[in-house]
């Protein structure tokens, strides 16, 4: 594997997809069309059984191939655990605790610059809240409101 994958998220599916390529990938079938399922043996990728020069190609060239094919699938998806998804599902309901967020400079922790609702593994903002609540601050501390909200009238 090269040391761009190695260690990312997407090494599990560059093993995943070499051991299919090794062992002879499953073609789930057709259950309508009576297919029955099916291992497509690809012997260019069994390494098995060579002599350890050729098995050594083979294993680097299998390996190169799975990482193309994840960096493929890369360019305009995110491939992500079930489980993980699950959780990141989950974390759309906000239902953690509520944290204010303050800067150093608020040593009274009086004036929060945002409120984030903790959800397992992600904190939640309502981004439109946060962004217009910070871009009427000054960006120097103590971030003293510099305009008023946006009322959609021009003037006063
Ligand atoms: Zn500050």
């Amino acid at each position: 594997m090269s040391e761009a994958m190695t260690g990312t998220r997407s090494a599990p599916i560059v093993d995943l997809i070499v051991a299919a390529l090794s062992g002879g990938l499953v073609h789930a079938g057709d259950a309508k069309e009576n297919d029955p399922v099916k291992i497509l043996g690809l012997p260019a990728f069994r390494a098995a059984g060579r002599p350890p020069e050729e098995a050594k190609l083979i294993t680097t060239g299998t390996t190169m191939i799975a990482e193309a094919i994840v960096q493929l699938i890369e360019v305009d998806h995110e491939i992500v655990a079930r489980n993980e998804l699950a959780l990141l599902r989950e974390s759309h309901e906000p239902t953690g605790p509520v944290v204010a967020v303050h800067c150093r400079c608020d040593g009274t922790r009086t004036d929060p610059l945002a409120v984030l609702t903790i959800s397992g593994p992600v904190a939640l903002v309502d981004g439109k809240q946060l962004i217009g609540g910070l871009s009427r601050r000054e960006a120097a501390c103590p971030h003293a409101g510099v305009r008023k909200p946006n009322t959609g009238q021009d003037g006063s």
